[in-house]
């Protein structure tokens, strides 16, 4: 069997740098966020410390009254999640773009197992260098990716050359690449087990993979039988996409400007249509309900939701509901927001292979543009607004939910 290509992409000191691309006054200084949002230097921890901060120690995780003591000169923010989580969509968003073995672990780091995609995408080194390029293109800032045959591998490996690095782990060297490491890097060995190893001699992965088995067995139990495999660089666990349990697929728009265009509503539903449709298809779901949100510039919201007999994961059958949907609940008042969202997952073509059934060639043909362009490359051409501001393709005002 061949060895399978695990990427582990972690983004660089994220919440930080997102605001150092946003507030360029903040490039080079030192940046602290997490700070309390009331202001002082008593409460909360520090979330994301940017590299220049961490020059002067500080780490996430520590108390915002010790960094204060570290760093007096620090730029202190607080968190500003609903910016990042934009961010982190937009991320993922590329990362699907890749394949459809996406196992997001946090805001800001996913596992990909790229390894069907190799034949179309190139190796698993080429697709870890554009996938960082598109990364850095589209969002300006930068992620760090392992490469390996295995997901522990890969994690440890995206770690070891940050920002911006790039560490391929060849199938076969896994053991030599972790030896020296110190054995709290693996998973499972927190500050007990360490303490517990210490006591036989063990400081790196190394000295645990050349531990005899029953020494470990009679210190740690079966847990002892896991990590040995896992110092050893053997790690068969699958990345697991996280669609397998959402409950529902949507988009959403809100528009710069409250609009009452008919014209423009009804692109937008469109469009947003479009990229619900190609989320399915890219998890390999098909979806009887399909559910309207509506919110007017009073932020009166309303949603409105169908269940239909036949599950789709095309646009044009989607929009076909949505647009009555639309027709039933819009009035005079402008508009602000309006999201598109399908759920109600069949049992049919829950599985990514069946679920081009059904779907239109122009469809997939969009999809594969939209994969190896990225988003926004192809849009319909009913959808195209020469004015721009309220593209829905603008991802600005977009939002990828998946709950
Ligand atoms: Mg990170």
């Amino acid at each position: 069997m061949t060895p399978r290509s695990i990427l582990h992409v972690d983004m660089d000191a994220f919440y930080a740098a997102v605001e150092q691309r946003d507030r360029p006054e903040l490039r080079g200084k030192p940046v602290i966020v997490g700070a309390d949002p009331k202001g002082g230097r008593g409460r909360g921890v520090v979330a994301t410390a940017s590299y220049e901060a961490r020059a002067f120690g500080v780490r996430s995780a520590l108390p915002i009254s010790q960094a204060w003591k570290l760093c007096p000169q620090g730029v202190y923010l607080p968190p500003d999640m609903e910016k990042y989580a934009r961010v982190s969509d937009q991320v993922m968003e590329i990362l699907h773009g890749f394949t459809d073995l996406v196992e997001p672990l946090s805001i800001d780091e996913a596992f990909l197992d790229v390894t069907a995609s190799r034949r179309a995408l190139g190796d698993g080194v080429t697709i870890a260098r554009n996938l960082k390029e598109r990364i850095r293109r589209e969002t300006s800032l930068t992620a760090s990716v392992g490469l390996a045959a295995s997901k522990l591998v890969a994690k440890v490996a995206s770690d070891m050359r940050k920002p911006d690095g790039l560490v391929v782990v060849e199938p076969g060297t896994e053991a030599d690449f972790l030896a020296p490491l110190p054995v709290r890097r693996l998973w499972g060995v927190g500050p007990r087990t360490e303490e517990s190893l210490a006591c036989l001699g063990v400081r790196t992965i190394g000295d645990l993979a050349a531990l005899a088995e029953d020494r470990l067995d009679r210190k740690l139990g079966t847990h002892g039988q896991d990590l040995l495999d896992l110092a050893r660089g053997l790690d068969d666990r699958p990345v697991v996409a996280s669609a397998d349990e959402a409950k529902s697929v949507g988009h959403e728009h809100t528009f710069s400007i409250d609009t009452a265009s008919a014209d423009v509503l009804r692109r937008t539903l469109l469009a947003l249509c479009d990229q619900v449709a190609r989320r399915l298809r890219n998890h390999g779901l098909r979806a009887r309900t399909v559910t309207l949100k509506y919110r007017d510039e009073t932020f009166r919201t309303l949603t409105r939701a169908r269940t239909t007999p036949d599950s789709t994961n095309a646009g044009d059958a989607l929009f076909a509901v949505v647009w009555e949907l639309f027709q039933g609940v819009h009035g005079p008042r402008r508009v602000r927001l309006l999201g598109v969202s399908a759920s109600g997952f069949g049992e049919t073509g829950h599985q990514a292979g069946l679920f081009a059934q059904g779907v239109r060639p122009a469809d997939r043909l969009r999809d594969q543009i939209t994969e190896r362009f990225g988003e926004g490359a192809l849009v319909r051409a009913s959808v195209l607004d020469p004015g721009g501001a309220d593209d829905p393709s603008d991802r600005r005002g977009s939002r990828r939910l998946l709950r």
